[in-house]
């Protein structure tokens, strides 16, 4: 090829021009890296001449940290030959450093051999610069897009945080929300609100306003339908509460609340709100009104009074029923501590106000029994209670506190002590052996006579066991106070006890359990009775008795033989009184006369009285002949052997009923002879009216003989039925008085009584008994044959 010299400067001088213009700056070197063209632009950028940094001088400007880069990326390019491209920063003449592009082509010759490198250093220090800020803006971009993301996702999680929160709380609060809208009729319910009509939010709908007047109680419906209505038109917020019941009818309560939603023209479109559920406050409610209601009976009844005192300020409050137990009057109540204290009985103030103070002052709650003197001077017993309320440090602030009457209690323990009292007196000082024993069989008390009896002079018993106490205790009296203790009454008239060393002793006893207020028995009562003197007695009498028994008879016997006896005699002696006088009458002197005539009258008056004696013995001697006797049989033999007598007094024998008793017809009819012949015998003037009665009493007929004679003075009518016992000398009424003697003893061998009721002048009734016939009817006309 040829060159053309001028053409190559020429192409040179272009080429110089162009690079010069370029805003690069721009470079040639040979193949072993040595710099052998810098533009004019370098050494401008550099501030340092061309020659200094041809060849390697250019390195010199590399930034220290870049320049390794350089070299690694040249010693790269030269080997393999092609271009590069490498970023390094390089120094301006001021001294800073700018990021510049550096691209390097390979020269080579015809046969590709390496002559060298072009190359140029594009300024990118601004493009890096815009690169950073870019990526800067990017990444804070990035970094609020990721926290606006952040925060998104926050706030959503916040807001579900929220829903969730409003539903546990709305739960936990028992509160339901509703909103309903007016144009589409739409209601919404909160799960809560679901539960509080006891309805499942997954499964039911929201009640309608009608459904809701079927769950609704009638009044609570009226008052929420009309609260809605009105809310509906004035616009005006509703608060009330309302019952309703559950689908299962348990009845609920809630506090419904609602509120108009508008429209941005303030018209109303609809209401919101909510009900929360109440039941258990109102149930509380219900309980406690009931409670108070109940408190209120139960003080009332009880009448209790309640007061308050403001200690701080000494004030002091008193309900109704404690100015009615201290009879004070509530507006002239001035409300100071001192108007208690005025009214707390003298002895007891210091006590009671002592123990008041000690509670204000921390100690035990107060407690008192204490008595009170009303305006009228009237003493009441109080019972008194109260608690203090304390401020933070422990200081009074209040006291509360109730009284009530005990009054009625105390005066009943008072009375009861006291007759327990006089029953303890009377125990002890009682004339007979009397011991309380408890369940133990330990004394409780006895009698002074029991210690007298037992031995027991100037110890204490009480409390001490009557086994222990009386060690002698027959095995049979332990048995019989078991008996006892299970409700059993026991007693025996005689029972004989010997103690060691003692003469054997009787006894007359009675054991009786005891039973406390409940009606349980709580131990038992002893009353004995020592009747050993009296038993003695009584052996003496009957050792007596039989004596006198014997005596007796002997006695009858004699009386008996004697009469029996002392007949023959005086037959002889009245026979030949009578012969005497038959034949010597009026032959001897009158005076002789008058003696015989004595002779007479006293043989006749001695046979009577033999004979009366020898009746009357012969009642006790010999055994009585008891069959069946018609009294009204023997009563007629009476009055035969009395006909003389009935006759010549024209007496009047009335009689009806006669019944048939056992016993000896003969003495019987004595007995009837005797009494009618003493009612005819001593009668008054008038002509003699007697009247015989019967009548039964229990297991005896009483026979009554009644006449309208002379009667007896009163203070003679214990003697009249003894032996000899007469009330009239013979020349008024002849008699020997043997004749009622001999009634007692009939009467009474026949087991009956006899006696008599008379007043002078009045007549006399003389009465006597004898036993029924066993298994005899009681039927009196039975009796009549
Ligand atoms: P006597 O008739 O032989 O004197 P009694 O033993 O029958 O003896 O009576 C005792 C006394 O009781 C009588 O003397 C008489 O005074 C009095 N007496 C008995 N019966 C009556 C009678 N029916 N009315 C009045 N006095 C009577």
């Amino acid at each position: 090829m040829t060159r053309d010299p001028d053409k190559v400067r020429a192409v040179e001088e272009r080429f110089r021009g162009l690079v010069e213009t370029l805003p690069q700056l721009v470079w040639t070197c040979g193949a072993d890296g040595a710099c052998d063209y810098l533009s004019p632009q370098w050494v401008q950028y550099t501030g340092v001449v061309e020659s200094e940094q041809l060849g390697f001088g250019w390195t010199e400007r590399l930034h220290p940290d870049d320049r390794q880069l350089a070299v690694d990326a040249w010693t790269t390019a030269s080997t393999s030959g092609t271009a590069f491209d490498v970023n390094f920063r390089i120094r301006r003449h001021d001294g800073i450093y700018r990021w510049f592009k550096t691209r390097a082509m390979p020269k080579t010759d015809e046969h590709g051999n390496l002559l060298g490198w072009y190359g140029s250093n594009t300024d990118i220090q601004d493009l890096f610069e815009a690169q950073a800020t870019l990526s800067s803006l990017n990444k804070e971009l990035e970094l609020r897009v990721e926290r606006a993301v952040a925060e998104t996702k926050k706030s959503h999680r916040d807001i579900e945080k929220l829903a969730h929160q409003l539903k546990e709380a709305q739960r936990l609060a028992n509160l339901g929300s509703w909103d309903y809208d007016v144009a589409s009729g739409e209601v919404v319910w909160s799960d809560e609100l679901f539960r509080s009509f006891g309805l499942d939010s997954a499964h039911d709908l929201p009640l309608s306003l009608e459904q809701q007047a079927d769950v609704f109680e009638p009044d609570s419906w009226v008052r929420f339908s009309r609260a809605v209505a009105h809310a509906l038109a004035t616009g005006e917020a509703y608060r009330l509460e309302v019952q309703f019941f559950f689908p299962d009818g348990t009845p609920r309560w809630s506090l419904a609340s609602g509120e108009c939603k508008r429209n941005a023209k303030g018209e109303i479109v609809g209401l919101y709100g909510t009900a929360q559920d109440i039941t258990e406050l109102k149930l509380t409610q219900l309980q406690l009104e009931r409670n108070s209601g109940r408190m209120r009976l139960v003080t009332a009844a009880a009448r209790i009074g309640f007061w308050e005192l403001d200690v701080v300020h000494g004030r002091l409050i008193w309900d109704d029923v404690m100015h009615d137990l201290y009879g004070t009057n509530p507006r002239t109540f001035s409300g100071s501590l001192q108007d208690w204290t005025e009214r707390v009985h003298l002895e007891d103030l210091p006590g009671t106000q002592e123990a008041f103070q000690q509670s204000l002052a921390g100690g035990e709650p107060f407690e008192a029994t204490f008595r009170i003197v009303r305006p009228d001077g009237t003493v009441k017993y109080l019972g008194g209670l109260a608690i203090v309320h304390r401020y933070a440090d422990g200081s009074a602030e209040r006291a509360v506190g109730v009284n009530w009457d005990l009054t009625e209690r105390k005066e009943a323990e008072l009375s009861l002590r006291a007759s327990e009292h006089l029953l303890r007196d009377f125990v002890r000082h009682a004339p007979a052996a009397i011991a309380m024993l408890d369940l133990n069989l330990c004394y409780l008390q006895a009698s002074e006579r029991w210690l007298t009896d037992y031995g027991l002079d100037g110890q204490d018993i009480v409390g001490r066991c009557h086994y222990d106490v009386l060690p002698d205790m027959p095995e049979r009296w332990k048995e019989i106070y078991q008996r006892v203790l299970a409700g059993a009454v026991e007693g025996c008239n005689e029972d004989s006890y010997s103690r060691v060393g003692a003469p054997r002793e009787w006894l007359h006893w009675e054991a009786r359990p005891w039973r406390d207020s409940q009606g349980k028995i709580g131990g038992l009562i002893l009353f004995t009775q020592v009747i050993t003197a009296r038993k003695q007695l009584e052996l003496q009498i009957r050792t007596q008795t039989k004596e006198l028994e014997r005596s007796n008879h002997d006695l009858e016997q004699f009386a008996y033989a004697a009469s029996h006896d002392l007949q023959e005699p005086l037959r002889a002696v009245s026979g030949c009184a009578s012969i005497l006088q038959r034949q010597y009458q009026n032959q001897l002197d009158a005076h002789a006369d008058e003696l015989i005539q004595h002779v007479v009258d006293g043989a006749g008056r001695m046979q009577t009285l033999i004979l009366d004696l020898l009746t009357y013995s012969r009642v006790g001697r010999l055994g009585l002949q008891h069959t069946r006797v018609q009294t009204e049989s023997v009563l007629k033999e009476a009055l035969l052997l009395l006909d003389g007598a009935v006759q010549e007094s024209q007496a009047v024998v009335d009689y009806k009923f006669m019944p048939v008793v056992m016993g000896d017809s003969a003495q019987l009819r004595q007995l009837f002879q005797n009494l009618l012949g003493n009612a005819i015998k001593y009668r008054s003037s008038d002509p003699p009216e007697v009247c015989l009665s019967v009548r039964r009493i229990s297991r005896e007929w009483e026979f009554s003989i009644r006449d309208n004679g002379i009667g007896i003075d009163p203070k003679h009518l214990g003697r009249i039925f003894r032996l000899f016992q007469r009330l009239h000398s013979r020349t008024e009424h002849p008699g020997t008085g043997i004749g009622l003697a001999l009634c007692e003893k009939i009467v009474n061998s026949h087991g009956g009584q006899i006696w008599v009721k008379s007043e002078p002048n009045h007549g006399s009734t003389f009465y006597f008994t004898l036993p029924v016939i066993d298994g005899e009817s009681n039927d009196e006309s039975q009796e009549v044959h």
